[in-house]
C-alpha cells in the first residue's frame, strides 16, 4: 500500500518585536479597569460579556487592531493582534461585546462590503461600540452548514426573511447579525444560492428572539426567528449567491486563535497559585504537563497565524490546532478537579471558577466547527480519506 503523503507544515514562527510593549500596554489597561470596577474576571472567559471593558480596549486602539485607519482600525499586523488576545485570555477577561465583529464580521466587511457598509459599520465597532452576532447556525444545520433553509425573496428594496436560527450567541443584546440565508432554491450545487445578510436586531419587524439556558445557567444562546423581516439592499453583504465562500473563508482564524486552548487558562493559573506554599510531587508533574501541552499548542497555533499573515491558507493545520487545543481545554478542569481534591485545597475562589468552568467545557469541541468535523478535515489532509 502506498503510504499516504503528509500535507501538514508547522513552520517555526517569532512574534513581531512591538508584543512586549503591546503586551504590557494590555496588562496595564486590564489591571486598571479591573480595580476600578469594570470588569471581573469571568468563568468564562470571552464568553462573558462587558461593554465597558470593550469601550475601553477601544479607546486604546485594540479592537480592530488590523483594519485601516479610515475604517477606524490601527493598521497593525496580525500577529500583534495575536498578542493582545493572548492577554485578554490569559486575563480571563469578559470580551464577547466586540470579539465576533473584531474576529469575524469586521474582517468579512472589510474584505465583502461596500464602501458605504465599511463607513458605517467598521468605525464603531472599532471604538467598541457596535456588538454583532453570528447567525449561521439552524435548527437542522450545525455542521451541514450548506443545508440551512432560511430564505431570503426579493421584495421592493430589499429581501424578506423567513426561517430562524439557533444557538445565536447574545442574539437578545446585540445591535446586529450577520446571517447566511437561502437567496436561491437549492439546487445540485449545494453551495450555491446562500447569501450573507445584515440585519438590524433592534429596529427590524418580524423578528422573535427567545432564550436558550446553557449548562452553566446563563443566557448567551438564542433561538431567532424571521416572519417577513424586511432587510434593505444596502444590508446585503458581498454579492448574492457568494454567501458561502464568504463564511468559508474566515474559518482558518476563527479555528486556529489563541481562544481555542487559552479559554480557561486563568483556572490553571489560580491552580498554580493555590500551589505555590506547598505542592506534591504528583500535583508538580500533572501542572507540568499541562503547562508543556500549552506551549506546544501555543506554537502551532502562532505558526498558524504566521501563515495566514504570509497569505498562505492552512485549513488543515487550524482545524488539527482546534482539534487539539479544545480537547486540552476539556482536560483543564479535569486535571485541576483531581489536584484539588489530591491536594485538599480549599481555596473558594478557585472551586468557584473550577465549578464555571467544568459546565462549559463541553461546549469547546462542539463550538466553531466539532471534532468530528475537524477529523474529518485534517484526514483529508493527510489523504487520509
Ligand atoms: C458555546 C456555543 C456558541 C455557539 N454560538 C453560535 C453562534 O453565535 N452562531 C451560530 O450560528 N452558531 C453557534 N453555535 C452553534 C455551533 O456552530 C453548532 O453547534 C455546531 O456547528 C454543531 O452543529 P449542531 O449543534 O447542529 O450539531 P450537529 O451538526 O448535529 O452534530 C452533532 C454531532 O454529530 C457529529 N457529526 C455531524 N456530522 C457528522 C459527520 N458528517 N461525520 C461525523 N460526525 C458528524 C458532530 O461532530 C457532533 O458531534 C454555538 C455553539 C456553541 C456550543
Amino acid at each position: 500500500m502506498k503510504a499516504p503523503s503528509i500535507h501538514l507544515r508547522f513552520s517555526p514562527a517569532v512574534l513581531p518585536e512591538t508584543a512586549g510593549n503591546l503586551r504590557a500596554q494590555v496588562r496595564a489597561l486590564l489591571e486598571e479597569t479591573c480595580a476600578a470596577g469594570v470588569w471581573l474576571p469571568d468563568g468564562l472567559s470571552w464568553w462573558g460579556r462587558n461593554p465597558a471593558l470593550s469601550r475601553a480596549l477601544g479607546d486604546a486602539g485594540l479592537i480592530g487592531m488590523t483594519w485601516p485607519s479610515e475604517y477606524g482600525g490601527s493598521e497593525r499586523s496580525y500577529l500583534e493582534r495575536y498578542v493582545v488576545t493572548e492577554e485578554l485570555l490569559a486575563a480571563g477577561a469578559p470580551t464577547a461585546f466586540h470579539w465576533f465583529a473584531d474576529r469575524q464580521i469586521g474582517p468579512s466587511i472589510l474584505r465583502y462590503g461596500a464602501e458605504e457598509q465599511k463607513r458605517r459599520f467598521l468605525p464603531p465597532i472599532a471604538r467598541g461600540e457596535l456588538s454583532f452576532a453570528v447567525g449561521m447556525s439552524e435548527p437542522d444545520s450545525g455542521s451541514d452548514l450548506a443545508s440551512i433553509r432560511t430564505r431570503a425573496e426579493r421584495s421592493d428594496g430589499g429581501w424578506r426573511l423567513n426561517g430562524s436560527k439557533i444557538w445565536t450567541s447574545y442574539a437578545h443584546v446585540a445591535e446586529y447579525c450577520v446571517a447566511l440565508v437561502r437567496t436561491a432554491p437549492k439546487s445540485d450545487k449545494r453551495h450555491a444560492g446562500m447569501s450573507q445578510v445584515i440585519i438590524d436586531l433592534k429596529h427590524s419587524n418580524g423578528i422573535t428572539v427567545r432564550p436558550i439556558i446553557d449548562l452553566p445557567g446563563r443566557h448567551d444562546f438564542n433561538e431567532v426567528f424571521f416572519e417577513d423581516t424586511f432587510v434593505p439592499d444596502d444590508c446585503l453583504l458581498g454579492r448574492p449567491g457568494d454567501g458561502w465562500a464568504q463564511v468559508t473563508s474566515e474559518l482558518a482564524w476563527e479555528r486556529s486563535g489563541p481562544e481555542r486552548f487559552l479559554t480557561n487558562f486563568h483556572l490553571l493559573r489560580a491552580l498554580v497559585d493555590a500551589l505555590r506554599e506547598s505542592a506534591s510531587p504528583a500535583a508538580q508533574r500533572e501542572v507540568g504537563r499541562l503547562v508543556s501541552r500549552l506551549r506546544a499548542l501555543r506554537a502551532a497555533s502562532v505558526s498558524v497565524a504566521a501563515a495566514l499573515e504570509a497569505g498562505e491558507t492552512p485549513n488543515v493545520e487550524s482545524a488539527l490546532v482546534k482539534d487539539l487545543g479544545t480537547n486540552f481545554q476539556q482536560e483543564v478542569p479535569e486535571a485541576v478537579r483531581r489536584i484539588v481534591a489530591d491536594e485538599g485545597i480549599r481555596d473558594e475562589a478557585l472551586l468557584d471558577l473550577l465549578r464555571q468552568v467544568v459546565l462549559a467545557a463541553p461546549s469547546y469541541t462542539i463550538q466553531g466547527g466539532a471534532t468530528e468535523i475537524l477529523r474529518g478535515i485534517v484526514a483529508r489532509g493527510l489523504r487520509l480519506r
